[in-house]
Formats: structure tokens, C-alpha cells, sequence
């Protein structure tokens, strides 16, 4: 990817400096970079669940698959179910779930945790501060939200749909019964690339628990959509150090939307 002026003086006003992709033959996918994603058994006939050994916790993506009927579903009975979801508990503490929002066809995909308050308050994700830094690194890579083209358009979704109260991290099983939904956007959309932003969301969709330092710097796989893993906003918003790794995470996953690669 090559800067405009404008983006280099957006960046560097961030305190970002810029990182100069690698090579698209360096970056492709080595098989074992390519972790099980966690739905990627839905696409087949849902094996029978291993009973995990007592008292073992097996990992959130890990849960057996749940309610195969989504992987069915078209965009408008899609949102529809997502509505009337009350699979877990926070169905009775949210205000109203938090579909997603972006142009249904975008090349770039990007999954966050579950809604804050203010997503729960206005059934949108990404809309409090760590949205307008996930605005500002969308506008740095020259995408948006807004209305475009699918290859400037993204799709945001959450792993969860409603806000679990308080702001508490996701339970697996909430984890695992709204995984389906994110399995059948991600379906719909088709992108070219999944930016799972923060642990939870990098952890669900590659039914992993390696911490997210680890899932870094290299390219994954959804069900043949490459993901990128980097940091969550609101934790950039808390660690400014670390935001020129997360350009350099951006930087990555803009090449492999470019080049094709890592697919
Ligand atoms: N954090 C997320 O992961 N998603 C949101 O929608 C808001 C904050």
C-alpha cells in the first residue's frame, strides 16, 4: 500500500510511524499459521460434541456448533433472528441487540468483542470512543463506514450481540450460542480479509486461547477468509505505545486485501 501525504500526516499526527508492508510472497499463509476456526465445522454436518473431561473448560470457540438453521438464513431473517435471540441470559438485560452495520458485500470485515453501553443504547457498534479511534484507523487505510464501494465500505459486526451487563468479558457459552450469527455474516458478506480486533474476538473466530500477542503478525483463516489479529481499540485508546504495532497489523491485513494474498 503506498501513503498519500494526507494519510502520512494523519499518522504521524497519531504518533504512528509508518511501517512498510512485506512482500505479498512473504506473506503467505504456512499451514500452521492456520488455526481450526471456530465455526469451521458448520459448513459440515455438526460432529457429535467430544464430552469434555470433568472439570476441564474447554476453550469459547471450541463449543460444539449451535443451531445450524442460521447458517441459512438470508440478511433480512438473519437480522430478524438476532432480534428475537434470547439463547443466553444477556437477551434479558440488553436494550436491544447490536446487528452490524457496513456495506454487505465488503472486502474488509472487521470483528470486535460485544457492545458497550452506548452500542446497547443505539444499536450500532463501535459508537463510543473506541469507535471514533476505530473511525480514525479506518479513515487512515482510506475506509469507512460511511456508504461506498464495497472495497472502501466495511461490514462491522461484534462476536456477541448484546451487551453483557456491566461491560463484562463474554462467557463461552454466550460466546458459542451467538457464534452462528457472526459465522452467517461472514458467510453473507464474503470479505476479502477479517480484522478480529482484541482477544476475544481473535480467540472465538480462531478457537484459540493463545494470548493475542501471539496471534499477531501472522495471517489465519476462517473458513478460507484470512484474518489479521490486532489489538482492540479501547485498549489502544488505554496504551498508546502499542498503537504503531497496531498500524503495523493494519498494514498487514491492507496487503493481503490488495494482493490477494493469504487466501
Ligand atoms: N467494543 C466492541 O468490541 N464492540 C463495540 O461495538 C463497542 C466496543
Amino acid at each position: 500500500m503506498r501513503w498519500s501525504e494526507r494519510q502520512r500526516g494523519m499518522l504521524q499526527a497519531m504518533g504512528v510511524r509508518l511501517f512498510e508492508p512485506p512482500a505479498a510472497s512473504a506473506l503467505a499463509a504456512p499451514e500452521s499459521t492456520a488455526p481450526v476456526a471456530v465455526l469451521r465445522g458448520r459448513s459440515a454436518p455438526p460432529a457429535a460434541p467430544a464430552a469434555p473431561a470433568a472439570g476441564a473448560s474447554p476453550p469459547a470457540a471450541a463449543i460444539v456448533p449451535l443451531r445450524p438453521e442460521i447458517g441459512n438464513l438470508d440478511w433480512p431473517a438473519l437480522r430478524d433472528a438476532v432480534a428475537a435471540c434470547q439463547a443466553c441470559a444477556l437477551g434479558q438485560s440488553r436494550q436491544q441487540t447490536v446487528f452490524g452495520v457496513g456495506n454487505p458485500r465488503a472486502h474488509w470485515m472487521i470483528v470486535g468483542e460485544a457492545p458497550g453501553e452506548q452500542e446497547d443504547h443505539l444499536g450500532e457498534p463501535f459508537v463510543g470512543p473506541a469507535g471514533r479511534l476505530l473511525d480514525n484507523m479506518l479513515r487512515a487505510l482510506g475506509l469507512t463506514r460511511g456508504e461506498a464501494p464495497p472495497e472502501r465500505q466495511v461490514f462491522i459486526a461484534n462476536t456477541l450481540k448484546c451487551r453483557p451487563p456491566r461491560n463484562r468479558n463474554p462467557d463461552p457459552a454466550e460466546t458459542a450460542q451467538c457464534a452462528p450469527f457472526l459465522a452467517r455474516q461472514i458467510a453473507l458478506v464474503q470479505p476479502r480479509l477479517i480484522l478480529a480486533m482484541g482477544r476475544f474476538a481473535a480467540q472465538a473466530l480462531l478457537a484459540s486461547d493463545e494470548p493475542l500477542g501471539r496471534l499477531r503478525g501472522r495471517i489465519h483463516q476462517y473458513r478460507g477468509v484470512p484474518v489479521v489479529v490486532t489489538y482492540h481499540p479501547a485498549y489502544l485508546l488505554r496504551t498508546l505505545a502499542d498503537k504503531a504495532r497496531a498500524w503495523e497489523d493494519l498494514c498487514l491485513a491492507a496487503t493481503v486485501v490488495e494482493g490477494g494474498s493469504g487466501a
